[in-house]
């Protein structure tokens, strides 16, 4: 498995867990993530680089942004302090979505990024994430290496001359937002002058977005929109939670709802109606609109909707399947030359923006859609077509996951079987994918197909075993 909960609670002999996976690390702020921890994480990932770069001169810098979590100023000195101590210059990019600071990776030349979120998690957890200098969080073997260091303390600590220095970038707002008016026809858009209601959670993602929307010539309804990190709501954009949003919607006569989590790598979206459409959809038709123009390879994870094959297939194009996490998709989609890609979590990639999942671009490509074919989102929606899809998690110990997995390869013998992440079973009539979170300790289900009743079935005979 890849994260070690049972080793960091012996260590910090702790009632809740710490989480060091691939996708970094993530706990609740003063109970097992405090300063001290972040500052070792931040020498275990600047001594990591130095490791990689050991024959160049150059400084190493990193640059660093944080989504609105109060907690997340404290985490982001200790983290300096630590990269600094191993002498890497620290770049500050102020309270800035995921997005934007995997583009400014690359944009700066940094030798690394690191962004302090906990996404979609509750206000007292917050974490850290690791991307390296192509934008990408680190492949496992160097998250694992990463991880020996925080834990061995094997630090390659500087002395005072070589200690790396802090500035602040103010840049990262202007440049993300070209990127992302690069890839649409700003004119059409403006055009059509659409109104938006506009849902950040009081997270990250509220200024840029307001100032593309605004670009894009859309009259702008912000709720929840100042980088407070007071969540009014669950932070996790699904249709219980964004009420407010589909409200707002209707009172305005929008066009257009759309809501993202706290660190806005993920979107949802609600229909002109006040409807949320349901997040699988984002990455639906932001690939609608590309395979629309183009056709070529998609990539998504495993666990997202059979949506992007139909879609894909109608234009002779193909969908490549990884297993779950964004590293996986963007790897993938650089590997293959990707025209979209994403996770149906909302999570949209265009890498003539950058590689990670991006609201943005999911924004402005759904309204490209709507200004070019002239339909209402609902319409839009309906052409894709509908499969139901049904998500169970249960709490498992590690050592029952492969039995659970030889079982399940049994009852679903006949299935055509992906075994990158957990199983994945397609049958003809919709498909199942069962496998462990890399985050938590629980094993999540999940079923799709067009008729409810039979991603019903899939469960409930997965459940049986489990039991
Ligand atoms: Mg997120």
């Amino acid at each position: 498995m890849l994260f070690d909960v049972c080793v960091l609670n012996a260590i910090f002999n702790m009632a809740e867990q710490l989480i060091i996976s691939v996708s970094g690390m993530r706990g609740i702020v003063g109970e097992n993530l405090t300063a001290s921890i972040a500052a070792d994480y931040g020498r275990a990932f600047g001594s990591f680089l130095k490791e990689g770069y050991k024959t160049s001169k150059e400084k190493l810098s990193v640059c660093l942004g944080r989504d609105s979590r109060p907690s997340g100023r404290m985490l982001k000195l200790a983290l300096s302090e630590g990269l600094c101590s191993v002498g890497v210059d620290v770049i500050d990019l102020g309270i800035v979505t995921t997005p934007c600071v995997g583009i400014m990776v690359r944009e700066l030349g940094c030798s690394g990024g690191v962004v302090i979120t906990a996404s979609h998690n509750p206000a007292q957890y917050n974490g850290i994430k690791l991307l390296l200098c192509n934008g990408i969080a680190p492949p496992p073997d160097a998250a694992e290496r990463i991880k020996q260091c925080f834990f061995d303390k094997r630090f390659a600590l500087t002395d005072a001359v070589n200690f790396g220095k802090m500035t602040c970038n103010e840049q990262t707002d202007g440049v993300h937002i070209a990127k992302v008016l690069a890839i649409v026809d700003k004119e059409a858009i403006v055009a059509k002058r659409f109104t938006v209601v506009l849902d950040s959670v009081n997270g990250a993602g509220g200024r840029i977005t307001k100032k593309l929307l605004t670009e894009l010539g859309c009259k702008v309804f912000a709720i929840n929109d100042e980088p407070t990190g007071r969540f009014t709501h669950n932070p996790e954009p699904n249709t219980e939670s964004l009420k407010g949003l589909c409200e707002e919607v209707k009172t305005k006569r929008a066009d257009i709802g759309f809501a993202q989590d706290p660190d806005a790598d993920r979107l949802a979206v609600v229909d002109e109606n006040g409807t949320c459409i349901g997040e699988e959809y984002t990455l639906a038709l932001a690939a609608k609109y590309i395979f629309s123009k183009d056709t070529g390879c998609a990539a998504t994870n495993l666990s997202t909707s059979r949506m992007i094959d139909d879609i894909a297939a109608e234009s002779g194009g193909e969908v490549i399947r990884t297993a779950v996490g964004e590293a996986n998709v963007a790897e993938a989609m650089i590997k293959n030359n990707c025209i979209i890609g994403g996770e149906g979590n909302g999570g949209v990639i265009d890498l003539c923006v950058g590689p990670v999942r991006d609201s943005l671009v999911g924004i402005a490509l759904i309204l490209q859609f709507m200004a070019e074919t002239g339909k209402t989102i609902s319409q839009l929606v309906n052409e894709i077509g509908r499969y139901y899809m049904i998500k169970n998690k249960y709490t498992v110990e590690q050592s029952q996951m492969q039995q659970i997995l030889d079982s399940a390869k049994s009852e679903f013998a006949s299935a055509l079987v992906n075994t990158i992440d957990g199983c994945r079973f397609d049958f003809e009539d919709g498909w199942l994918h069962i496998r462990a979170s890399n985050t938590e300790p629980i094993m999540r289900i999940i079923a799709e197909a067009k008729d409810q009743r039979i991603a019903q079935e899939y469960i409930v005979r997965t459940k049986a075993f489990i039991h």
